[in-house]
């Protein structure tokens, strides 16, 4: 079975064409700038298995269907395209980031998940419009064929309600639905599900998932369930990120805007875009130069990297509280898959934990960075410490693959 995994972000869409039956990927590419200023700077890029190397094509791009009529066109293109027909794709997964509390796992998409799915636009409102305008053309394109959603949110609608409930008046929840719904929540599961293997599927498992990247969030996974996460209504909640502020006292927003004079639009921008590492590293959002001027001793820099690893050592002490023990943390994320430094210390001092890394195995090597599992506690850890790479487009083609074959979910 083929199947076209799609991700249509806010101005880029990002794709996967799997072969279940060899578990391989056949075709991937990313469409950046779609839309934005008109689309006409937008271009793609591809690789398949048919081709040596990766290949770019500059288009105009002003939507989503656009970017999503190219993917198909390269798809099925005489040279570089992997079928023939388009009617060889099997069936669509959609990454979806928003299924408000009405969606609680992957489904299958019809008119009306599509309706329910534009009712939660306003919780979303740059993600939203992109994924459903994707699943809408790929039905047009592709017809006939089965389309499922997955959403980001799902794997954190286990979470309880004193968790999830803001201390804010309780009818906004009932009328508006502000909550603490929590994202990366494909990825927090991918991860969970591999980390209870690797406990030998030990019951009431307590395991700490990190997914660190340009967006991070914790979550604490009791016996396979959500039970609290650091994003909130949106991502912005939670940790210092690449461009994102993360938990900040909410008065302080209210003073800025009004000593700055800014609007509510400006603001929104200011926190998702000009703070976290950009913010107060001030050269780029990149962690790798942070971890650099770091090392080199930099004073900036040192702060922005003291500020991410003391907030993520926060979270653990206070998920492991919540879990009442902990037998795995678990790292992933482009950071958490690649930084040894940032892993050890986020981990330094939590001995009295229980969580002991072992130095000489939690080394940035190309075969821990590759290898996906990857046990960086010592022996005698009794919390044991994983590095696991992350893959959310095989999650959403497998639950794809399960919904369309069976009917439902593993
Ligand atoms: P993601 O959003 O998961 O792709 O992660 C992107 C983040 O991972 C960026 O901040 C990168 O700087 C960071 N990153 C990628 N590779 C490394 C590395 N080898 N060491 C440290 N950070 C890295």
């Amino acid at each position: 079975m083929d199947i076209l995994v799609v991700n249509a972000g806010s101005s880029s869409l990002k794709f996967q064409l799997y072969n279940m039956d060899k578990n391989e990927v056949i075709a991937k590419g990313i469409c950046e700038r779609v839309g934005v200023l008109g689309g006409d700077n937008a271009y793609l890029e591809f690789k398949s298995n048919k081709i040596e190397k990766e290949i770019e094509i500059n288009k105009a791009m002003p939507t989503h269907k656009e970017a999503i009529e190219l993917m198909l066109a390269m798809l099925k293109d005489e040279k570089v395209g992997v079928i023939k027909e388009l009617t060889e794709i099997d069936a669509i997964g959609h990454r979806i980031v928003h299924g408000e509390e009405f969606f609680k796992e992957s489904v299958l998409i019809d008119d009306e998940v599509i309706k329910k799915m534009e009712e939660f636009e306003q919780l979303a409102p740059l993600h939203m419009p992109p994924n459903i305008l994707g699943v809408k053309s790929c039905m047009e394109l592709i017809p006939g064929k089965p389309n499922v959603a997955v959403f980001d949110t799902a794997f954190h609608q286990t979470m309880p309600d004193y968790a999830f409930t803001y201390a804010l008046p309780y009818e906004d929840y009932k009328d508006l639905k502000v909550r603490k719904y929590g994202f990366h929540g494909t990825s927090h599961k991918y991860v969970s599900e591999e980390t209870i293997e690797l406990l030998n599927n030990k019951p009431n498992s307590k395991i700490i998932t990190c997914h660190l990247g340009n967006g991070s969030s914790i979550t604490a996974i009791k016996d396979g369930k959500v039970i609290d996460t650091s994003m909130g209504l949106t991502p912005l909640e939670g940790l210092m990120m690449g461009t994102r502020c993360g938990s900040v006292d909410p008065a302080a927003v209210l003073y800025v805007m009004e000593k700055r004079n800014l609007n509510t639009k400006e603001m929104d921008n200011y926190m998702n875009k000009k703070s976290g590492i950009i913010g107060i590293y001030e050269k780029n959002s990149d962690f790798r130069e942070v971890r650099n001027d770091y090392l080199a001793g930099d004073e900036r820099a040192t702060l922005t990297f003291n500020m991410i690893t003391y907030k993520i050592k926060q979270y653990i002490g206070s998920y492991a509280a919540s879990l009442g023990g902990l037998d795995a943390i678990v790292f992933t994320g482009g950071i958490g898959e690649n930084s040894a430094i940032a892993r050890e210390k986020i981990c330094e001092n939590l001995e009295f934990l229980g969580v002991n890394i072992d130095s000489k195995i939690n080394i940035e090597t190309e075969e821990n960075r590759t290898k996906k599992p990857v046990l960086i506690s010592t022996v005698d850890s009794k919390v044991k410490v994983f590095k696991i790479n992350t893959n959310e487009e095989l999650a959403i083609a497998k639950d794809t693959y399960n919904i369309v074959k069976f009917g439902k979910l593993a």
